[in-house]
């Protein structure tokens, strides 16, 4: 029948919203373009996006949520502790990775008897090596999500694999890394897997070698962008891979909301209202994304900096920012007075998406989380980049060597996850430099805006029938259809 040959996508995120957010938008991409999605979540995440899933609903998209019920308890993981964000420390990480994998039997269970089709492939995040297994036992592909650029996910692949930081003592000596189309020097210090946890080493070694077993790989990139690295890490690890983003680009009519993975905790009205009175181009806008934990002296100077540079801004502060105290001090210092008129400071979930697209803004100071990133891309604007942890480093490379988008803050150490006694790096005046230069008006700063324009026309276009991104989501659905993708990773055409 039809449905028999309908491809048939399960898309399994990590539940952290940097990981969900984009598997949202695959799933739109891919049910939009005439694929069947289950989109596996857990309770709690479910009602997060419950919204967009309504919506979904109402516009007939084929994506069935399936919440699986998230196996705390057995972990001994804190009651409701069902995505990273609310993890009391990273010292549960493990437990938190040992839980993802117990959702191997609910899910094959589930493909087994109550999926009103079967499934044809696998699409998940490659923090999920469990399930190779659901893939291997239904004799279907597993396509790996690395969740990363392409420059990011070709480095850690080569610095596991060859283990290049093996016999290096110093941590912040920088070590050559192969295989890269150029020249290329990377110290341990800022290199991925630092943001980990006791424990979590054997979860990571098993994501890597189920990665390397993958049927393909999915990135969430363009061509234009990072072609170089997509072309190194196919053939570094010997895989087939479809560039398919900016996913934050997709199918904007069906269920967008300003505010991406939860509802927004701000009247998205006021937001835009705001940046309406301000000039084009003149706003910088600030935000960290969803896990980094920056701790409030090191905002204190954030706002000072901010202050300083006379510009106006847009400043996110998140929950796990310890807002309270911040606010204590914007209040004592009188800070949220002097800047009233052209500061607007957004406590907790912000609409990202709204605010990066609106004409009065003009710059991104941003962690370099890859959603970040590519929606910095996909906006046309330069950013100042200062990453916290995990790959956001090489985020900040790519942007500021290889794309020539971004001025860096000056950050030279990770920032440990949830590190109560973290040091404040970066001063007051190493943020009023950074947006200084950012925005500013000599032949320098146009440069970069001309750059970061180009780069979002390049974006969008990739989008857009006959783009590279476009044509390669319609390959990727016809051979997953016509089951060309060999559960070995090599295609039979
Ligand atoms: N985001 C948002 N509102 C916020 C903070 C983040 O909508 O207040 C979205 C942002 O647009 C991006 C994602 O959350 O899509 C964050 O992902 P990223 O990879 O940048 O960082 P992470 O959260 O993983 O550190």
């Amino acid at each position: 029948s039809d449905h028999e040959e309908k491809a048939h996508f399960v898309l399994v995120p990590v539940m952290a919203q940097g990981h969900t957010i984009p598997m949202l938008d695959m799933a739109r991409l891919l049910a939009g373009r005439g694929a069947a999605v289950t989109f596996v979540t857990t309770p709690l995440n479910f009602a997060r996006i419950k919204s967009l899933a309504d919506s979904v609903a109402n516009s007939g998209l084929p994506i069935h949520f399936l919440p699986l019920r998230f196996p705390c308890a057995e972990c001994g993981l804190p009651d409701g502790c069902e995505n990273i964000d609310v993890l009391p420390s990273s010292d549960l990480l493990a437990s938190f990775w040992r839980a993802c994998a117990m959702l191997r039997e609910p899910l094959a269970s589930h493909l087994r008897h109550n999926s009103p089709a079967p499934p044809t492939c696998i699409i998940s995040d490659t923090g999920h090596p469990w399930t190779g297994d659901v893939a291997r036992e239904f004799g279907i592909p597993r396509l790996s999500f690395p969740c990363f650029g392409a420059f990011a996910a070709l480095v850690r692949h080569v610095m596991y694999r060859f283990k290049i930081f093996e016999n290096v003592a110093d941590e912040n000596e920088p070590v050559s890394v192969p295989y890269l189309p150029h020249r290329f020097e990377l110290a341990k210090a800022k290199a991925p897997g630092n943001f980990g946890g006791p424990g979590t080493d054997k979860f990571r070694e098993a994501a890597l070698a189920e990665e390397r077993r993958a049927d393909g790989i999915v990135v969430n990139t363009f061509d234009d962008l990072e072609a170089s690295y997509v072309d190194a890490y196919g053939k570094i690890a010997g895989k087939k891979i479809w560039t398919v983003g900016p996913l934050s680009l997709c199918n904007r009519s069906v269920g967008e909301t300003a505010a991406r993975g939860r509802a927004s905790d701000v009247d998205v009205g006021h937001c835009l209202r705001w940046l309406d009175s301000k000039k084009h181009g003149s706003v910088v806008y600030v935000s960290f994304g969803s896990l980094a934990r920056t701790m409030p002296g090191q905002l204190i100077q954030v706002g000072l900096g901010l202050e300083a540079s006379e510009r106006p801004f847009v400043w996110v502060i998140k929950a796990g920012d310890r807002f309270a105290e911040v606010e204590e001090w914007l209040k004592a210092e009188g800070f949220e007075e002097r800047v009233k008129d052209r500061g607007l400071i957004i406590n907790g979930w912000a609409p990202q998406a709204a605010i990066l697209s609106h004409p009065a803004v003009g710059g991104f100071m941003t962690h370099c989380g890859w959603n970040s990133t590519l929606e910095g891309v996909a906006a046309g604007l330069p950013m100042i980049t200062w990453p916290h942890f995990g790959e956001q480093f090489l985020n900040e490379t790519l942007i500021v060597e290889s794309l020539k988008v971004g001025v860096p803050v000056g950050v030279q150490q990770m920032t440990q996850w949830g590190a109560e006694n973290a040091q404040v790096f970066i001063k007051k005046d190493d943020v009023e430099t950074a947006v200084g230069k950012l925005m500013d008006e000599g032949e320098e700063g146009e440069e970069r805006r001309r750059r970061a324009r180009e780069l979002g026309e390049k974006a969008r276009r990739a989008m857009e029938e006959g783009g590279s991104s476009y044509e390669n989501t319609k390959l990727l659905i016809r051979e997953i259809q016509a089951k060309n993708v060999h559960v070995d990773g090599k295609l039979t055409v």
